[in-house]
């Protein structure tokens, strides 16, 4: 289940006290999308894991806390552009905010993170054309993430994740290659890997849906009961 708590929380860019809905706990149920999105209740808590400052508009996971440079990211006009783009699902909306201030301090793997979740939100919102937008971003961030080595995952799993990305953006020949480089780094993973043949199953699945060119939400379960 998931369980929040009301508190007050002091802006780390401009010291403004913010009430806000603070997850404490959340689980979620079975495999998740092909992009990593939760299934259960963590799918709907969403909106819980960002949080937003009234008085500067700064977005973070934990409003408390921002990386060094925020501050000037926080006060530029694309961030105040992004702030007013009224056509976004708030949830959405704030997650690109907090994106941008993690692509403005160099961590593109987080800023990547971070417009993931916006197109969630988007999704959610049947806001298509923004969620799709939402994934473009995504996926030029992961990319550039994968390259320095720093998305946080390992390099099939990445690369995995930035084919569904791209195939969810209508990007069908960019995922296809995408689903290339996961091959090629599967290869290159320990037979031993426990993970390695789910990940195979996933790729594999991934590169049919692509190939269909489909664009719709999968889960990765589907990938287990259609692979081998
Ligand atoms: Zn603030």
């Amino acid at each position: 289940m998931t369980t929040f708590t009301e508190v007050d929380v002091r802006c780390a860019i401009c010291g403004r006290l913010s009430r806000i809905a603070e997850l404490t706990s959340t689980s979620s149920f079975g495999p998740p999308d092909l992009d990593l999105r939760p299934q259960g209740p963590a799918r709907w808590a969403l909106a819980l894991g960002i949080q937003r400052c009234a008085a500067c508009g700064f977005c973070a996971a934990e409003l408390g806390k921002a990386p060094p440079g925020a501050a000037e990211v926080v006060r530029s006009a694309l961030f105040e552009t992004a702030r007013a783009r009224s056509e976004l699902p708030p949830t959405a909306r704030d997650y690109v905010c907090d994106a941008l201030v993690h692509e403005g301090v160099g961590s593109p793997s987080r800023a990547a993170h971070s417009f993931l979740r916006a197109a969630w939100a988007c999704d959610d919102a049947q806001a298509v054309t923004e969620a799709r937008i939402c994934r473009e971003r995504a996926s030029e961030l992961l990319r550039l993430s994968i390259s320095r080595g720093e998305a946080g995952m390992p390099r099939e799993v990445a690369f995995a994740v930035l084919a569904d990305v791209e195939r969810r953006a209508r990007r069908f020949d960019e995922a296809l290659a995408a689903c290339d480089e996961a091959e090629w780094a599967l290869e290159g993973v320990d037979a031993d890997d426990e993970d390695r043949a789910s990940t195979w199953a996933v790729v594999a699945y991934l590169r049919e849906l692509a190939e269909a060119e489909d664009d719709a939400c999968h889960s990765a379960a589907e990938a287990f009961a259609t692979g081998e």
